[in-house]
């Protein structure tokens, strides 16, 4: 252990990114999880480039969608997987007024650049109208991290001390570090997700009616989901089921079975966006990832090593000082 410099707490999208970041760069480090729970073993990978009810592009969408694509699509040969399913998203409006609200944006330079040139598939039942967005996808994030964790404890890089003496410790805990309130007032969400079985079209990603609909091969979809920001467990519950369940019906059909029915909580701190930086202990923390972790981890993950290694300072909205965090 002469040689561990560096000491990761937590191996869920953060952790598993920065890991993958220093490993590239050939720095000693290891890696420290106990093997369950956490949002990244549940959530559904998605990447939509325009998001939300007000129909924005993700924070920053420009600067962090080419890398993350390009990061997990080229650990797919190292990992001998496919992480990164590309799949056009179908952006659903349920009323007139929504439609109109979406039609009023099409034409934005920040928008434009995501809209399909493909052929329009047509509008779903029970939907007003619908726009197909590029860049969109799900990273399968269970499979990336259980293969990553299988790498890095081949090459001896994991280690089942869930504290270990090194010159840097980073915590990546996610919601777990955040909902003491160690880091400033959080605003973590529980989400609940159901993975059903339908007979319903895979071409695309559904989003509309509050909810989303991915399509992950087999005939198998995931649906979700909810937000709570009272009970942080991550124990599937009866409303999360019967407010999935509905979802299911609108945005794929009344024909399906369920075939799992999980929760998480997403570690949300200031506006929903990550942070980078030191704790008042002085630990490096990398959390805050939101509901975009897939997103977001890959590109936070070279800010932060860059920062670490070669003292390069990040610009001043990722960087945790503990007074933004509560704003
Ligand atoms: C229902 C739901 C759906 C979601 N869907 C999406 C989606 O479609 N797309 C998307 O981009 N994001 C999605 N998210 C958000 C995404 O899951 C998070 O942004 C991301 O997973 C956070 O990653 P993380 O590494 O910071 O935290 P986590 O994934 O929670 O990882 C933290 C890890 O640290 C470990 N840990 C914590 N404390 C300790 C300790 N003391 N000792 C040992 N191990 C410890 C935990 O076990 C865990 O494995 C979703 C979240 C939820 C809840």
């Amino acid at each position: 252990m002469s040689e561990c410099k560096i000491f990761i707490l937590g191996q869920g999208l953060a952790g598993t990114c920065l890991a993958w970041r220093l490993f590239e760069r050939g720095i000693p480090f290891r890696i420290h999880d106990r093997g369950f729970g956490g949002s990244s073993r549940i959530a559904a990978g998605l990447i939509n480039p325009i998001t939300g009810k007000n129909f924005e592009p993700s924070w920053l969408i420009q600067e962090f969608h080419p890398e993350a694509v390009s990061f997990y699509q080229k650990l797919e040969e190292l990992l001998a997987a496919k992480l990164w399913y590309p799949l056009p998203v179908l952006r659903l409006s349920s009323s007139e007024k929504e439609s109109r609200k979406i039609a009023a944006k099409l034409e934005s330079s920040h928008i434009a650049p995501w809209l399909s040139d493909q052929a329009f598939p047509g509008v779903p039942t029970g939907f007003h109208t619908a726009v197909e967005l590029k860049g969109g996808g799900r990273v399968d994030t269970e499979l990336f991290i259980s293969l990553s964790h299988k790498f890095f404890s081949n090459k001896g890089l994991t280690t089942e001390q869930s504290e270990l003496p090194a010159d840097t410790t980073i915590l990546c805990q996610g919601a777990e570090g955040l909902v003491e309130n160690k880091l400033g007032q959080h605003r973590c969400a529980k989400g609940e997700i159901l993975t059903v079985r339908a007979n319903w079209p895979e071409s695309h990603i559904r989003i509309g009616a509050g909810g989303w609909l991915v399509p992950i091969g087999a005939r198998t979809f995931r649906i979700g989901s909810t937000y709570e920001w009272n009970q942080l467990d991550e124990l599937p519950t009866q409303p999360g089921l019967e407010r999935i369940l509905g979802l299911a019906n609108k945005l794929g059909g009344p024909d399906f079975e369920v075939i799992a029915h999980v929760a998480g909580i997403r570690p949300i701190l200031r506006r929903s966006q990550p942070l980078i930086g030191k704790n008042k202990d002085g630990n490096w923390i990398f959390n805050a990832l939101g509901s975009k972790g897939t997103l977001y981890a890959p590109k936070m993950a070279t800010m932060l090593s860059d920062w670490i290694l070669d003292k390069k300072e990040p610009l001043e909205h990722f960087r945790y000082t503990g007074e933004d965090a509560a704003c």
